[in-house]
């Protein structure tokens, strides 16, 4: 006899998302079946709701989507050492093999078959999800919000981007306001930079950082190098962190850096982006592409920076229960939302 959960999964080619009865996965050896109290939405999501390009080329239904999740170790797989029962976990979404010269070397951001939980197997929108016991992060302390874990896997992205390079009494520029760009930006802040500036051509996210406490300019509407100006910015920003896909703020960031300056790439672009290379040559730009998250190492820089008094809250601007997750995607959709929070507990 199978026991049954909800899921939210993409059942065929195609637009949207259905929530449905589907079996409750059983943890093999070495895995952990986690059950899911809060996942939070990403734009990853919103490409396979959407069902655009992208997910078109890289997802084969059907599939249960999400990896930002919060949740607790249901069960324990045969053969798994050092977690136990009732543990608040989070998890890691790349599952690597381990046996490639990256992982060798400690470097699974970069393993050449890493599978995405949610991308290119059974993902956290359900009731249950199993991961193996590798990628599970407890995360147990009071000091942690748990609408916060939720997100996470994003603010490890951010994390991750905005650790790149060092901005001790450094001016960093972060392209981009979404969640991703805005917990960079304040990550940055926190971090000792000497003036971070955020920019978006979107108002409703620009107030997000502002509410974060954050500088942000809007660059359809102000001029950046005016604004360098008056921060006493002489030769340009020290370090760059493009997180929007934009061409417009590649060559925003490329012509307001100094020369040896700094460049993180994490936002993805839809198309080939066109970017003057002579420009990079000549001042002598360092540019970083970044893919996920050190395993494990950001996760601990994660908790610490938020024991150490990072307040990621304000970002958060949705809360629905699983069975409203249209309503989450249609606020994913408007542009007008920071995390979109969904709740899996059922109350009896
Ligand atoms: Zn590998």
């Amino acid at each position: 006899m199978f026991v049954l959960m909800d899921a939210l999964v993409k059942p065929r080619r195609g637009p949207g998302l259905e929530l449905m009865r589907v079996e409750v996965p059983e943890p093999d050896w070495g895995e952990v079946l986690i059950r899911i109290r809060k996942t939070a939405i990403c734009g990853t999501d919103v490409h396979i709701y959407n069902w655009d390009p992208w997910a078109e080329k890289n997802i084969s239904p059907p599939l249960i989507v999400g990896h930002e999740y919060v949740g607790e170790i249901a069960r324990l797989g045969p053969g798994v050492k050092g977690l136990r029962e009732g543990q608040r976990v989070s998890g890691e979404g790349h599952i690597v093999c381990g046996h490639c010269r990256n992982c060798r070397a400690g470097n699974g951001q970069w393993c050449k078959n890493t599978v995405g939980v949610g991308v290119q197997r059974a993902g956290a929108f359900a009731q249950y999800l199993c991961l193996p016991a590798t990628n599970v992060v407890p995360l147990e302390d009071d000091y942690l919000p748990e609408d916060v874990i939720a997100f996470f896997d994003a603010y490890g992205n951010a994390t991750h981007t905005a650790l790149q390079f060092d901005v001790v009494g450094e001016d960093v520029l972060v392209t981009g306001a979404g969640p991703i760009g805005i917990m960079a930006a304040a990550i940055c802040k926190k971090n000792g930079a000497r003036k971070v500036i955020i920019t978006d051509l979107n108002e409703y996210r620009l107030d997000l950082a502002r509410k974060m406490g954050l500088f942000a300019v809007n660059t359809g509407r102000d001029d950046l190098g005016e604004i360098m100006r008056q921060s006493h910015m002489r030769e340009g920003f020290d370090v760059a962190l493009e997180m929007s896909g934009s061409e417009a703020a590649v060559h925003q960031i490329v012509s307001h850096m100094r020369n040896g300056g700094k460049i993180a790439l994490l936002g993805i672009f839809k198309d080939e982006a066109r970017v003057d290379v002579n420009e990079i040559i000549f001042k002598g730009l360092t540019v970083q592409g970044v893919y996920g998250r050190k395993m494990y190492e950001t996760w601990y820089k994660m908790a610490a920076m938020i024991e150490g008094g990072l307040d990621l809250t304000p970002i958060i601007t949705h809360r629905f229960h699983y069975t409203e997750f249209e309503k989450g995607f249609a606020a994913m959709n408007s542009g007008k939302s920071g995390k979109v929070i969904l709740d899996w507990r059922n109350e009896p």
